[in-house]
């Protein structure tokens, strides 16, 4: 399965994507994830993104289509791969079509931003694994602390009030425009958001036929 998962900043993408690689075997690449690592330790590539990042703007394409090429060529994506916030503009989806990368469906998951909203100022993410939580929809077990390696539960410099709004505006004008993109070429699926993470699933498995 070669999957791209699409849909506005907190939308669940994250979450759906960890959970689906988990059941179907295959990583996910998420250049959210992969930025902010090279942001805390200081690569080149992460000192490019980090004004970008932290403002709620797109990184440019030709750091996003040299990250995600680098990452495919690795050996554990020969089955099959989860792309979580990749591509983000038509421009990232050519280039990628360019080069090959092939895609089964583009999944867009659908939520209003008022809900969006709402839903980022609860999220909360591990400081050293990048896991996410939702103070009430998905709070770890223990307040403030990654279930997973134990690290500090931070709220994203990019999930505050302001930068959510700006984040969404970015997608309703570079990202949503992807829709009829993998429509046209008979990709795209969508799925509504639902009340809890375990049915938002499972309209996904029904949705893809898995
Ligand atoms: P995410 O974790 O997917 O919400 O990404 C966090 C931030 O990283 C975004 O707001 C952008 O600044 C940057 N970013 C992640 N993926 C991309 C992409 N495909 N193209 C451009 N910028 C990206």
């Amino acid at each position: 399965m070669k999957l791209i998962l699409l849909g506005a900043p907190g939308a669940g993408k994250g979450t759906q994507a960890e959970i689906l690689s988990r059941e179907l075997n295959i990583p996910t690449i998420s250049t959210g994830n992969i930025l902010r690592a090279a942001m805390k330790n200081g690569t080149p590539v992460g000192l490019k993104a980090k004004a970008f990042v932290e403002a709620g703007q797109l990184v440019p394409d030709d750091v996003i289509i040299g990250i995600v090429e680098e990452r495919l060529a690795q050996d554990d994506c020969l089955n099959g791969y989860i792309l979580d916030g990749v591509p983000r503009t038509i421009p990232q989806a050519e280039a990628l079509e360019e080069k090959g990368i092939a895609i089964d469906y583009a999944l867009s998951i659908e939520i209003s931003d008022d809900e969006i909203v709402k839903r980022m100022s609860g999220r909360r993410t591990c400081k050293e694994c990048s896991q996410t939580f939702h103070i009430i929809s998905n709070p770890p077990k223990k307040e403030g602390v990654c279930d997973f390696c134990g690290g500090e539960l931070i709220v994203r410099k990019d999930d505050a009030p302001e930068t959510v709004k700006a984040r969404l505006s970015v997608y309703h004008a570079e990202t949503e425009p992807l829709k009829a993109f993998y429509e046209a070429r008979g990709k795209l699926k969508t799925v509504s958001n639902m009340p809890t993470i375990e049915e938002t699933t499972d309209e996904i498995r029904k949705c893809l036929g898995i």
